[in-house]
């Protein structure tokens, strides 16, 4: 074989551009997707991260909080780096860089020689702890250590520390976070719990979301009703502060007193269901005043249940200018639904997401004809199906509870649709199987700003369906005859 400059070159490996092009006509194939199915050991592109990554982003949300990985540096790396990506911010983060020998003895003497270092480097008001992989299947005692830095004074006696065990061949990033959000509450509200003490506020837990505009969406919601709130792990300035010259290690977050008074307040409301599923029943027992637990508000009727749950919760009527909002949300669909009606989408990323996926679909008059979770459950799958059947958009609709990325390339390609809801790892299916894909799930890499743009309440409902008929408009224009090129459409 010769280059273009006609010198010989020994091809990398024997395979033929033939049997190249007649194995990826192959993949695309039904008989290729029942093989691809019936795989059980190997998982190829999952749709989520790894445990400690959904613990740091939790981290992240409160105020001087320096997130620590008891474990590899590489990992830590990884968490950082997806982060970083995704909202082209700094994601000051340290780890204890366990190699061979912590491997071999134990992480302890790691442990306590990064917190030392780091204590005295970055001055963090709390330190939140969690594992990787490798500590974990050593079996490191993270409580004892942690228990013994104390004893030793590695620790400020005043210094919060919670932490959490993260192993990553268990759940995903959303478990992380469940497991960090857990332990900082637990270790913030001990002891501070007042009988007889209301803060008069709201407790507003968003859940794994890496969208800085959601949360910006919920205070302003909250604001109209005049509701005092706390949100817990609030990354919305973590990650997406002003740009005034100044580096600020630890920009935003709740404030740690606040968070500590939690346990005091009127009412705590979860909005993401499978990102507190064990924080939240131990808000339960725990925490005074009201629980309340909502799907994320996509879409109109989740951002509907919303608003009543605050107007009951704190005795106040929905605020007229929300009330026009959903007006013009609803009008807004309206106005789209022609672009949208009909229109087959598959969908895939965490269950609170997709379940707000579906949900906004469905209002639209599409259909979710694949809803995929690559850390699914049978309660994950009862609450999608009780969507579907609860419209006659969902009829035909497939649910893919522990199936990945390269699954989806399958189905896509044999059973196809006409857009794909997801993050960026799934552009590679999507352009196999031509498709636009639209970027609402985390991480987003290859687009700008999508953080900054909210998708959940009546505001979200809008943005969604203005990228999504948008592009479908695009592509009209892009490849319709000269005879159809309207100025109208
Ligand atoms: S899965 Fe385990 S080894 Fe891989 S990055 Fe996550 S913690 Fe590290």
């Amino acid at each position: 074989m010769a280059n273009e400059l006609g010198l010989t070159v020994k091809p990398v490996s024997g395979i033929t551009p033939e049997d190249e092009a007649r194995v990826s006509a192959w993949i695309d194939t039904p008989e290729y997707r029942e093989k691809n199915f019936a795989r059980q050991a190997l998982v190829i592109n999952p749709a989520h991260g790894c445990q400690p990554l959904g613990a740091e982003l939790c981290a992240h949300g409160f105020e001087g909080t320096l997130p620590f990985t008891h474990g590899s540096q590489g990992c830590a790396s990884y968490y950082r780096s997806t982060l970083n990506r995704h909202f082209r911010e700094p994601a000051p983060a340290v780890s204890d860089a366990m190699t061979e020998d912590g491997a071999v003895f134990g992480g302890q003497n790691n442990l306590h020689e990064g917190l030392e270092n780091a204590i005295a480097l970055y001055h963090p008001k709390m330190v939140a702890v969690f594992t990787s992989c490798m500590p974990e299947v050593i079996g490191d005692d993270l409580s004892a250590f942690i228990k013994n830095a104390r004893q030793k004074g590695f620790l400020p006696r005043e210094l919060p520390v919670p932490y959490a065990n993260t192993p990553s061949f268990n759940g995903s990033h959303v478990t992380g976070y469940d497991a960090m959000l857990l332990s900082i509450l637990q270790t913030l509200t001990e002891g501070k719990k007042i009988e007889g003490r209301c803060t008069g506020k709201l407790n507003v837990i968003p859940g794994f979301d890496a969208n800085t505009a959601n949360y910006r969406e919920y205070k302003r919601i909250l604001d109209a009703f005049g509701i005092p709130f706390t949100m817990l792990a609030d990354i919305s300035e973590s990650f997406d502060s002003p740009n005034d010259g100044n580096y600020r290690l630890y920009p935003g977050g709740t404030p740690l007193v606040e968070a500590a008074d939690a346990v005091n307040g009127k009412a705590t409301l979860t909005l993401a269901p499978y990102a507190t599923l064990k924080t939240f029943p131990w808000i339960k027992e725990n925490f005074s005043g009201a629980h309340a637990s909502l799907p994320m508000p996509m879409g109109i009727a989740r951002t509907d249940a919303l608003l009543l749950k605050l107007s009951e919760l704190f005795d106040r009527p929905v605020p007229d200018v929300l009330k026009a909002e959903r007006g013009r949300a609803v009008d807004a669909m309206t106005d789209a639904q022609q672009y949208m009606h009909g229109k087959k989408f598959a969908v895939y990323g965490d269950a609170d997401l997709i379940l707000g996926y579906v949900a906004f679909l469905l209002e639209m008059g599409a259909t979710p004809h694949h809803v995929l979770c690559s850390k699914g459950s049978k309660k994950i799958e009862k609450d999608v199906q009780a969507l579907l059947d609860a419209s006659p958009y969902g009829k035909g609709a497939h649910i893919w509870m522990n199936r990945d990325l390269w699954h989806l390339r399958s189905l896509l390609m044999t059973d196809p649709v006409d857009g794909l809801l997801g993050d960026t790892h799934g552009k590679f299916a999507a352009r196999d199987a031509k498709i636009p894909l639209f970027r609402f799930g985390f991480p987003v890499f290859d687009r700008v700003n999508r953080h900054r743009s909210p998708i959940v309440g009546y505001t979200g409902a809008v943005n969604m369906l203005t990228e999504i008929c948008n592009k479908f408009l695009d592509l009209v224009d892009e490849t319709c005859d000269e005879r159809h090129f309207e100025m109208m459409r």
